[in-house]
Formats: structure tokens, sequence, C-alpha cells
């Protein structure tokens, strides 16, 4: 017999099946030899006061083993001779696209111009040691995309639970840990990731599908209104080389040459809002002590804590962003003359630090100058800014909190897990003047929330500016197709309509089907 159980327990209760099993069997008056598999349905931690629990929505098969696996398989067929399409960008949302294109039996292409997954961590290593950043590959650049080097966090606002579903089932059918279909927050972890990308890939290759690493799209191929293919160069040999077919544009936030040949191509965009500020880390202890009220931290059984914090100032949100608990901050520039910073963590969230975004929003009104290109300009404007503050390396200003709050300079820094180090410097004073405005305002609020949380022992490292796309390429909402160009599907975040991991898998997948029902009317 199967039952569906709802428990409250402690941590060390909740910390593996073996001992939910044992308390199942003593609570609810099982035979402990007759449950044959506990299954973890939902996993939250409740920390709100000074007893931690952790609920459980259990499903607990009594004298019956499963005859289902815990997630939903999709079957791929094999698409060799299926009609092409091509996909530009191997991030979350090309490598979504691509599945879900195999799934209709059409023949993805994929262009990715950076590296494999493997092969980029020379490149991301160079970084710290040389503060040289190659414009092809880097943390932004790459097999996987912007996703392959983070946290891995997998939770969206998306409010369409089937398709978020279908992503985090398509992860653990390449290797992801089944804990994501379960936990309130799920995460896959940087260490975790990079194999089930290169399943992915594998998948796609293996159905009759095509990869190609290290080929940058230079222009799409368009006849009258029609785009019929792409043109593109290989990174290493420089050969030129096109590809025919519908043609699904993922090429992320922060390709910044494919935005500047759209523009100057008159294809329809629009400048988006984006949030810009920087990222705040403190001792990972620090955090757990005040998430988890307890001056010992986490003790044995809870993961690093996390925290989330909103608020208003001057009629703009205030807000942390894709905090990573036991994670680092690391370097996310694209090319030369450029400091952003981001942050990642390993699935075991197990390192000294806790970091996040802390970012303001900013909207196209608030901006002068170009109707389409002024968001990004201002981006690269402030990322300039902060590299001659970082002495024109990759060393990133940063500024202890209360001191950034107070408007002082620090005369010395705490140790961080940002690699190419950091300098001092008056980040309250340089920065945009809203920006630090509302950022002062908003942590003076956020330490008045979390007693503790304002403080020197945490620092401030500028700047975080890739929050998201700073341009909005226009489709059609039904078709997902461009405005006025056909067989354009503008996909995933750099197009303007995803937010994160998940919500790119989400939008490639919903791109690939518009592209499938596009080669059917075509025929
Ligand atoms: C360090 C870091 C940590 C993050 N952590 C998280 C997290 O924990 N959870 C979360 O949800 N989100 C996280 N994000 C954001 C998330 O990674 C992005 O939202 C997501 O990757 C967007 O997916 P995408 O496929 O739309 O674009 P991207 O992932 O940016 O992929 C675009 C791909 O296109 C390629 N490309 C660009 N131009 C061309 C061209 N001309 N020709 C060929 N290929 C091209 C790029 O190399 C890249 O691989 C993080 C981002 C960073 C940088």
């Amino acid at each position: 017999m199967v039952h569906e159980l709802q428990i409250r327990v402690l941590p060390n209760i909740a910390a593996s099946t073996a001992t939910i099993k044992d308390y199942v069997a003593k609570e609810k008056g099982f035979d402990a030899r007759t449950i044959k598999e506990v299954r973890v349905l939902k996993r939250s931690i409740d920390a709100r006061q000074r007893t931690i629990f952790v609920n459980l929505s259990l499903r607990v098969f009594v004298n019956e083993m499963p005859d289902d696996m815990p997630f939903h398989k999709t079957d791929y067929p094999d698409v060799s001779n299926g009609q092409r399409a091509v996909v530009v960008g191997e991030g979350p949302a090309g490598l979504f696209a691509a599945l879900k294109l195999i799934e209709l039996g059409i023949r993805p292409i994929v262009v990715e111009r950076g590296k494999d997954v493997r092969n980029r961590k020379t490149d991301l290593a160079r970084i710290t040691k040389t503060h040289k950043v190659e414009t092809d590959s880097n943390y932004c650049f790459g097999e996987g995309g912007a996703g392959a080097y983070s946290d891995g966090k997998l939770y969206t606002r998306s409010k369409k639970r089937g398709n978020v579903e279908k992503i985090l089932n398509v992860f653990c059918q390449h290797g992801a840990s089944e804990n994501i279909l379960s936990d309130a927050h799920p995460h896959i972890g940087t260490d975790k990731l990079p194999r089930v990308i290169e399943n992915m890939r594998n998948t796609i290759i293996g159905c009759g599908g095509e990869v190609h690493h290290q080929t940058r799209m230079t222009s799409l191929i368009i006849n009258g209104d029609t785009v019929e293919g792409i043109e593109t160069v290989d990174t290493e040999t420089g050969l030129e080389k096109s590809f025919r077919g519908p043609v699904i544009l993922a090429t992320g936030h922060s390709a910044r040459d494919v935005y500047q040949y759209l523009h100057s191509s008159n294809v329809d965009m629009e400048a988006k809002g984006i949030a810009v500020g920087v990222r705040l880390e403190h001792p990972s202890k620090l955090i757990d002590q005040i998430q988890y009220h307890n001056k010992e931290g986490r003790g044995k059984y809870l993961p690093a804590a996390e925290y989330s914090f909103v608020t208003q100032v001057d009629g703009r949100g205030v807000y942390s962003f894709c905090m990573c608990p036991g994670g680092f901050v690391i370097p996310a520039a694209t090319g030369p003359e450029q400091i952003v910073v981001n942050g990642m963590s390993p699935s075991n969230r197990n390192g000294q630090w806790s970091n996040s975004g802390m970012v303001v929003e900013l909207r196209p009104e608030d901006i002068d100058g170009d109707p389409v290109m002024k968001m990004l300009e201002w981006q690269k404007r402030v990322e300039r800014d902060c590299w001659m503050q970082g002495n024109m390396r990759q060393t990133a200003p940063a500024q202890r909190m209360c001191d950034f709050v107070n408007g002082k300079l620090s005369y010395d820094l705490p140790k961080t897990s940002y690699a190419p180090g950091l300098i001092s410097s008056p980040l309250h004073f340089w920065l945009p003047s809203h920006v630090s405005h509302q950022l002062r305002e908003g942590f003076k609020d956020f330490g008045r929330k979390s007693r503790g949380f304002l403080t020197n022992e945490a620092v401030v490292i500028a700047v975080e500016t890739r929050t998201s796309s700073p341009i909005r390429i226009l489709r059609d909402t039904e078709r997902l197709m461009h405005v006025r160009l056909h067989g354009l599907f503008p996909c995933g975040e750099g197009a303007g309509y995803a937010g994160g991991i998940v919500s790119a898998g989400v939008d490639g997948e919903r791109c690939a089907e518009m592209c499938a029902e596009y080669l059917v009317s075509r025929r």
C-alpha cells in the first residue's frame, strides 16, 4: 500500500531516508520491515523560530515496491533524417530548445561560440592568474552558457509548474540529483553541472543532432522578410561556414556583438530594465548564526543558510539576488576593460563565505540615450569605471559594508573568496549616485530587519551589472517569432524572455515548439 504523509521533524531526522524511515515506522505505527521505500516529495526548512524544523511530504511504500522511476523520463527519437533547425547558443535556453526539437522529430544544429564545458575551465582559471578575459570563453560564454559555472539554483517565479517540472525532470534524466524534485529551493552546484551539461549534449548528438563549439554566429542569412540560417566563423581557425534552417537565437545577455549586429541590421528591439549593484559577501558562519538564530551556526544537519531581502527606496526596488550560500564571488566579465562580479557555489555549499547580488532596479526611463542601446551603453560605462578603479585588472574594487553605508574608505578589507583579489575603493563615491544611495538605504533596512546583517565583517564588491538582458528582441507573443522576421525565434535571457536557468529552459522548449509549427506550416 502507498501512504502519503506530511511530517515536521528536527533536522537530524530529515538528514537521510534511513532516519526518516525509522521515524515513520515508530511514529506512524508501521513495522519497519514492511516499508520498502520512502520517497521525499517536498522538503522545506522552517527557520522562523529558535527551534528549526524540516517539513517533509512523503510517499511511503508499505509491502510493495514503486513501479515507476522517481523522475519522468523523456523519449528522444532518432532525428538524423528530420528537418533542420539552427540553435544559436548552448546555454540552458539553447540546450532545452535542442532537446525539445528532438522530441518533436526535428534535427537541431547547435552553434556555440565557446569551448566545451570541460575546456572552458582552463580559460576561467586563467582569468584569475593573468587577469585576461577571453572574449569567446569565460564565465558567460561556452557550453552550458552563463549557468554552467553557477550555483545552479533552479527556482523560478514562473507559475507554470508543469513546464518547470519538465525542466527539472530532464536535468534528473541527465544526471542531476533527484533531490531537485523535492527541495523547496533546489540547486545543482557548480561541481555537478558540467557532467549534466555533457550528458545533455551527448543526447543531442546521439539522436542525430549536431553541436559545433568554438563557432560564433556573425550574421543571419535574411531573404526578404525571412531568416533562412546563419553565417559563422570558427574562433580557432577563422574558417567561415553557413548553417541553414529557421533560427532559435539564444545567445544570452552578454553577447554585445550580437545586439550590435542586430541593431545595425534594423532588427526590431527595445531597451529593457535591468538591476544593478554589487556582490555582498559575509562569512557563511555569520549568515548561519543569523538565519538559524544560533551562535553555534548551522550544526551538522542543516545546509548553509540562505537569505532574501527586498525593500523599496525612492520608488525603486532594492533586493538581494542570486544568493550563493557557502559559495564564491567570481569574475564574470566577457571582454577587456570590464569588471563584472557574480556568484557560484558547489553542491555541498560548504565554503567559508556566503554571497549575494544586492541590486537596485533601473528602468529605461531613468537613462537618456539611444532608445535601444542606452541600457547596454550604461552597463558598459559602469563596468569600465569599475575596471579603472580596479587598477585596470580583474582586481575588484571593494569596501566594508558599514564603511559603504557611512561613506568611509575602508583601511583594510576582510578575507574574500574572490580569487583575483580586492582593492579598497570608495564605492559610495564613484558608483552612480542613485545606485549607491539606494543600496545604502537598502542595507540599513536589511540591517534593521535582521540583526547582525549590517556589519563591517561583510564586504561590498563592485560591480554586479549582468543580472538580466539590457535589451528585448521583439517577438510575437503567440508564435514567439520575431515581430517582422519569419523564421527567427528570439529566445531565453538574451532576448529578454527569461531570468535564470529554469525560465531560460522553459523558454527554450516553447521556442522549439513554435519553431516546429513553423516548419510544418512551410512543408
Ligand atoms: C556566475 C553566474 C551564476 C549564475 N547563477 C545562477 C543560478 O544559480 N540560478 C539561475 O537560475 N541562474 C543563474 N545565473 C543566470 C543564468 O545562468 C542565466 O539566466 C541563464 O544561463 C540564461 O540562459 P540562456 O541560455 O538564455 O543564456 P546563456 O546561458 O547566457 O547562454 C547563451 C550562450 O550563447 C552563446 N553565444 C553568445 N553569442 C554567440 C554567438 N554569436 N554565436 C554562438 N554562440 C553564442 C554563449 O557563449 C552562451 O553559451 C547565473 C549566471 C552567472 C553568470
